[in-house]
């Protein structure tokens, strides 16, 4: 779709005031095209000219207040108006296209069954691919759907069915919500439906998922309901959109997509094959993710994406909060800390970071690039450090105040701090400014003095990385950990204010007797990199495997992986610790995420040299957590993941495939047959003919992927060559089978074969950006980024392509931040 300039919105925001759109799709042709015809009612001033988003494929007619418009004025991405009246009616009839890359109506073919799905994915610039609109977030309007399909299928939209005859659908008109807020999805779904509070509840998902989604559906219902009721704790508005319906899709370019009444996630979220908890844990924060935004986004949203931290930062803390307090996941700040967070302080300090609210996001295209960890998590963690000074009652009074002023309209950074400012008493202007308005991350550095075993002078040191001179009051917590006993507990826990200025002194640890582990950022209130005092860094490996506290070793592993990242420690002291406090972590999140972030900088930061035994330690971690997990339990799940991961013992895997010597409580279901194949695979243990037979013994939509998946990753010539021209040239192929395919298409162990790859990376993604747009473009060029083939030489191509002239911005960023990437794990290897 064509970018909209924030400018453009502004001016047409100007002139038109939208009353409702009535879209009438006819769904029962079996083509890539389908029927929409649309009447579209707005004011606007007398006179004026103005345009609408518009991407059909053939035009029937178009009338403007009864008066034929030639088509010419339709261009293909969007169709102009000019002579308006102040009431307008703008009729279209046209012929739309099908996508296959997750925007727009995306129609995806089940291979289990062939059933077709289709769903609508609007955002951000989407619209025009189903109707003709005024695609931005401050007109919002009333919508109205009407829908003809196959009279077997299931409808549902945004709206409340009003009436269903055989093969034609009515649906009641909205609440006034944001275009990019549309939402339908039609197929033959399987339902379930339930109620809470009045509200009634449903979920979707494929018939050839009904086993896995009667199996999880009470898990889903209960979180739904739980977060449901502690919104309406925390909240004055009741959820405002009449029913709560959530689908679970195919092919979903998001982890899921907040449409008001009827949220869409990807269906990855009701695995065939068993779970962690983490990945439980993970599904019901991204409910309640989604949930937050049904007040923080839909019900009031931001007039342009310079503000989309109101919808973001907002619903990942609201989140994270609701599923910690209302669930039985109650761990969920710990996965915070170190998963979330952690997206959040890379993309901070790589070159394409911005501040958390940036004063002017330009277009369409800038904004996709923002959602990222800076929009969610970093403006998640900013949420928390803000409470931590403001109190909680003072900021939800401000929220509520917010929300009562701007229900069903739009609103802008400064109306949501005047609410807090006036709730809170405070002035946030200059909290606003540091913390809002500036991009980067500051580091905290403890320094100790001691006298004997007493503190003489403890010091919290803050710098800011060159180039960037803001340093920030950070609202933080101590602990103080004893080892006594065969145990780390926690003797204090203070809670001080760091100065905006270099140096802190702590007068309240003076005198203290000196603990074995001076925790800075316990609790994690802050958001800030984070590096002990020297005598708590060398004590790690030894205390770590003996704290209690899951959160306290989410820190202390974040730090580590952190200072490793950065070249201040290297790779292989971070395996030996791995090795050392892995086997006998009890929090799956823990594991898991250690072991994919050891993983990567084995891949990155190790030589070719030094890489096959680093991974052999990683495999022997993976192992004794193996041996000492119970049976059937999610530590089991995540070792055994860890292990063949890491492992290159083929003979063991192949003895998996074929149920021998598997670990007691461990199933061998399909998504871990296709992981260990997949490893067999990488290694050159497994070809083509076995990758078929799997996929023969599962046609499923997860087999069809995993396949191309292996297929991409075989160390053969003739195979890189198959997966290449598929990723830079095949159009036919869905968003999610070419980011499979990208994703299996780079690995350490082939780089000889590799090497050709780098160069032609470089040269052809130019090219395949014509063929692929939005969320499907940037994680095809991210998951083909040669990330892998860490050379001088793939930075020089790197920056051939950088200076370019009018590089597309995705490209550019991916481009850019990977590079980046590389510049450090190159800086450590030499
Ligand atoms: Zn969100």
């Amino acid at each position: 779709m064509p970018t909209l300039t924030r400018a453009e919105a502004a001016d047409r925001a100007s002139l038109v005031d939208v009353e409702s759109y009535h879209v009438d799709l006819d769904l029962t042709g079996t083509g890539d095209t389908f029927q929409s015809r649309t009447v579209v009612r707005f004011r606007a001033r007398s006179g004026a000219a103005t345009f609408l988003e518009f991407e059909p494929v053939t035009v029937a007619s178009i009338t403007l207040n009864g008066q034929p418009v030639p088509h010419p004025a339709a261009d293909g991405q969007r169709l102009a108006l000019s002579g308006l009246a102040e009431e307008n009616e703008l009729v279209v009839d046209a012929t739309m296209r099908y996508s296959n890359n997750g925007e727009g109506l995306h129609r995806y073919t089940d291979p289990a069954d062939g059933s077709v799905y289709l769903y609508q994915h609007l955002f951000i610039n989407n619209a025009g691919r189903v109707l003709p609109s005024f695609d931005q977030p401050d007109l919002k309007a009333s919508f109205r759907v009407s829908v003809t399909a196959p009279a077997e299928w299931t409808v549902a939209t945004n709206g409340r069915l009003v009436s269903r005859d055989g093969g034609r659908w009515e649906f009641a008109p909205t609440e006034r919500i944001s275009t990019y807020l549309a939402s339908l999805i039609a197929g033959p779904w399987h339902v379930r439906t339930d109620e809470h509070d009045g509200i009634p509840l449903a979920l979707y998902a494929r018939a050839a998922l009904a086993e896995p989604l009667d199996a999880q559906a009470a898990e889903i219902f209960e979180i739904t309901k739980q977060c449901l009721d502690r919104f309406h704790q925390m909240f004055e508005i009741r959820f405002p959109f009449g029913h709560y319906q959530q689908a679970f899709a195919p092919e979903f370019n998001f982890g899921a997509m907040e449409y008001p009444g009827l949220v869409v996630f990807r269906d990855e979220f009701v695995p065939r094959s068993a779970m962690t908890e983490t990945e439980r844990e993970h599904r019901a924060s991204v409910i309640a993710h989604e949930m937050a935004h049904q007040w923080f986004g839909d019900l009031v949203t931001m007039a342009w994406w310079d503000d989309l931290w109101l919808n973001e930062s907002f619903a990942e803390y609201l989140g994270a909060r609701v599923t910690a307090d209302a669930t039985r996941f109650t761990g969920t700040w710990t996965t915070f800390a170190l998963h979330r967070k952690g997206w959040g302080l890379r993309a901070d300090q790589r070159p394409s970071t911005h501040p958390v609210a940036p004063a002017e996001v330009s277009d369409t295209d800038q904004a996709l690039l923002n959602f990222d960890g800076i929009s969610y998590a970093k403006g998640a963690a900013v949420l928390k450090q803000l409470i931590a000074w403001l109190g909680d009652e003072a900021f939800l009074a401000g929220l509520n105040a917010h929300f009562e002023a701007h229900a069903y309209g739009n609103a802008t950074l400064a109306d949501l701090l005047g609410a807090l400012s006036k709730a809170s008493g405070r002035d946030l202007s200059g909290w606003a400014e540091v913390w809002l308005r500036r991009a980067q991350v500051n580091t905290l550095r403890l320094e100790v003095q001691r006298d004997g075993d007493v503190y003489r002078e403890v010091a919290v040191v803050q710098t800011a990385p060159d180039g960037f001179a803001t340093l920030r009051p950070h609202r933080i917590g101590i602990g103080l950990y004893d080892h006594t006993d065969g145990a780390v507990v926690r003797r204090e826990l203070l809670e001080v204010d760091v100065e905006a200025t270099g140096r802190t002194v702590l007068p309240a640890l003076a005198g203290v007797r000196a603990a074995d582990l001076l925790l800075l950022n316990d609790g994690d209130l802050a958001y800030a990199k984070v590096r002990l005092d020297a005598a708590s860094a060398a004590a790690v490996p030894l205390l770590l495997p003996l704290l209690g506290d899951s959160l306290a070793r989410a820190l202390l592993w974040a730090s580590t992986l952190d200072a490793v990242v950065d070249g201040e420690r290297p790779v292989a002291e971070l395996v030996t610790l791995v090795l050392a406090a892995l086997p006998v972590e009890t929090e799956t999140v823990i594991i898991e995420d250690v072991l994919r972030a050891t993983r990567g900088l084995v891949d990155r930061y190790a030589t070719a040299e030094t890489r096959p035994a680093a991974l052999e330690l990683v495999a022997q971690a993976a192992d004794r957590l193996l041996a000492a997990s119970p049976a059937g339990s999610s530590r089991q799940l995540a070792a055994v993941r860890g292990l063949v991961g890491a492992t290159t013992d083929t003979a063991r895997l192949r003895a998996w495939l074929a149920g021998d010597g598997v670990p007691a409580g461990l199933a061998v279901d399909a998504d871990l047959r296709w992981l260990v194949l997949y490893r067999l695979v990488v290694l050159g243990a497994a070809g083509p003919d076995t990758i078929e037979a799997e996929l023969a013994a599962d046609r499923s939509a997860t087999g069809e992927q995993w396949a191309a998946r292996c297929h991409a990753a075989r160390p053969e010539p003739a195979a890189k060559q198959a997966a290449w021209a598929a990723i830079v040239g095949d159009a036919t192929l869905s968003n999610r089978l070419i980011e499979l395919t990208a994703l299996g298409f780079w690995h350490p162990e082939q780089r000889e074969l590799l090497q050709p790859y780098v160069e032609r990376y470089f040269t052809e993604m130019p090219e395949m950006m014509r063929l692929r747009s939005g969320m499907s473009a940037e994680k095809t060029t991210l998951a083909a980024y040669p990330a892998v083939m860490v050379s001088a030489r793939t930075r020089e191509l790197a920056a051939g392509l950088l200076a370019a002239p009018d590089l597309n911005p995705i490209l550019n960023r991916v481009v850019q931040d990977s590079d980046d990437d590389m510049r450090r794990a190159l800086l450590t290897r030499e």
